[in-house]
């Protein structure tokens, strides 16, 4: 059967800037869709950031209007939908490894309805791959196209088609979108779509569009129905939230924002991710301002060595990355900073490794997340030759594990002893009669304790450490 192309993916015309329009959803489902779906169960399988996670809770939301429940047995499901990551080559194997194992489910049941949705349906090459390898997905969706899924779906049903429909960049932001929020006591809050930096590696602005700011109204309103709902955290969500509003025409900044939804009544304000170059010191005085902002950044720096940051389009020095980290600690002295670091980005040379490293070393790093470069079709630096072997990418990495390792381990020693505000998550993934949480400061801490106690805040006095958590004991 040939796919009948709605809409396709054009590098091109992702990078154009649009004029936005907010539009308010009115969303209908014909009662034939209703009456198909009844008794279905929908399956859905998240790869990559936040921004897919919370994706994933919309595209849950259209799922339960069609009268779907949800599954978490693959092989149950009536519709299963992948919601895919393109941010490196290993992300995008991982689907297409996944998509094989589901051939054989559609093999058993034609009837399955499967959607490749997210970051890899933007992506001109992988639409060829779907048509030439992988013809029995039923629908390929992209990112600004979400809203499009219900249509979508009636076709499939109704005229037995197969759909493309991927848009390459959007001129509206939607509100009223359906959702279904994994937690009841955790929300990600959208505040910016897409993103305007074009670091040289990155392929997230072709695959999201530009940066599309929310207004400051929309987003109060719904950190008002979360808090009205009794949600204790609230993560506001960008690509780049620290350049919240330079998109917009009513002047305002992230630290107006973040002001006005920390003067809600929400235990927790929290927001990812923070850019070095758009961080405005203002920042600091509203986190300082608000106790319910937690005590934690993640401040990507990706690379320690002035000369390789610029290759990377990322317009600023250490320096100017050190002293964001220095203001911030020396005024809040108890925050804690995560970061991303890029190793083996084309080229590097061993010096400027080594700067990188010791300058890394320098900020001394509460946390972090490491990843080998992965060139990546369109951007600029994947047009460049990279003369560094494997082999030493991989030595790279592990001389930055055990800088990052020691710099954990001596940032984690100094909890020992003390009693954190813990938001009770889950039953712990490692040990069945452990409860896991992060604290205030974004630390992960294990603690025996009664489940019913997950989703309330706790104190839990620290008594070890082990480098990536901590265990405790709650105090009564
Ligand atoms: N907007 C966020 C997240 C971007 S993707 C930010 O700017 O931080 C998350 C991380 O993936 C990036 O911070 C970067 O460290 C890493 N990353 C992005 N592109 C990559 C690539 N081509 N190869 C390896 N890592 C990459
Ligand atoms: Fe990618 Fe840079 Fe934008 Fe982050 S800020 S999404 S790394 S282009």
């Amino acid at each position: 059967m040939k796919y009948n192309v709605l809409s396709k993916p054009d590098f091109k015309k992702a990078l154009l800037k649009k004029e936005i329009k907010t539009v308010c959803l009115n969303i209908k489902v014909p009662k034939h869709l209703k009456d198909f779906c009844k008794d279905k169960k929908y399956f859905i399988k998240t790869h990559g950031c936040q921004a897919n996670y919370r994706d994933s809770e919309i595209y849950k939301g259209y799922f339960e209007l069609l009268g779907l429940k949800e599954t978490d047995i693959l092989e149950k499901a009536d519709f299963i939908l992948i919601n895919s990551c393109a941010v490196r080559q290993k992300a995008e194997e991982k689907v297409l490894s996944e998509l094989g194992e589901i051939k054989q489910l559609k093999t058993k049941d034609k009837n399955k309805i499967l959607i490749l949705a997210g970051c890899m349906a933007q992506e001109e090459k992988n639409i060829r791959t779907i048509i030439n390898s992988f013809n029995f997905v039923d629908l390929v969706l992209g990112t600004h196209d979400l809203n499009n899924l219900v249509r979508n779906l009636d076709l499939i049903i109704t005229k037995n088609q197969q759909i493309i429909d991927v848009s390459s960049s959007s001129g509206c932001i939607y509100e009223k979108l359906p959702s279904k929020r994994d937690s009841k006591f955790k929300a990600f809050v959208n505040i910016t779509y897409g993103c305007d930096k074009f670091c040289s590696y990155c392929i997230v602005p072709f695959l999201r569009g530009r940066q599309r700011s929310r207004s400051i109204e929309s987003i109060l309103k719904e950190c008002k129905e979360l808090e009205k709902s009794g949600y204790k955290e609230i993560t506001l969500l960008g690509q780049n939230v620290t350049s919240y509003g330079k998109d917009l025409k009513d002047g305002k900044s992230f630290a107006n924002l973040l002001d006005k939804v920390a003067s809600l009544n929400i235990p927790r304000i929290n927001f990812l991710t923070s850019h070095p170059f758009d961080f405005d010191y203002k920042i600091i005085d509203v986190i300082k301002k608000h106790k319910n902002i937690m005590r934690y950044m993640h401040l990507p720096i990706q690379s320690g060595c002035d000369s390789i940051l610029k290759l990377m389009n990322r317009k600023y020095t250490f320096d100017e990355y050190a002293s964001i980290i220095e203001e911030t600690r020396k005024k809040i002295p108890d925050i804690r900073f995560s970061t991303d670091i890029i190793v083996g980005f084309p080229n590097e040379t061993k010096k400027q490794n080594e700067e990188s490293l010791k300058n890394i070393k320098k900020i001394n790093f509460d946390g972090a997340f490491t990843f080998i470069y992965s060139p990546r079709e369109g951007t600029t630096a994947a047009k460049i030759k990279d003369n560094v072997p494997r082999k030493e990418k991989t030595e790279r990495f592990k001389k930055l594990t055990n800088i990052l390792r020691e710099s954990f381990s001596k940032s984690n020693q100094k909890y020992i002893g003390k009693t954190l505000s813990v938001l009770v998550d889950s039953i712990s993934k490692t040990d069945k009669n452990f409860l896991s949480g992060y604290s205030h400061e974004n630390l992960l801490i294990n603690f025996k304790g009664n489940k019913d106690l997950i989703g309330s805040i706790v104190k839990v006095k620290v008594i070890s450490e082990h480098i990536y958590f901590l265990k405790g004991e709650i105090v009564i």
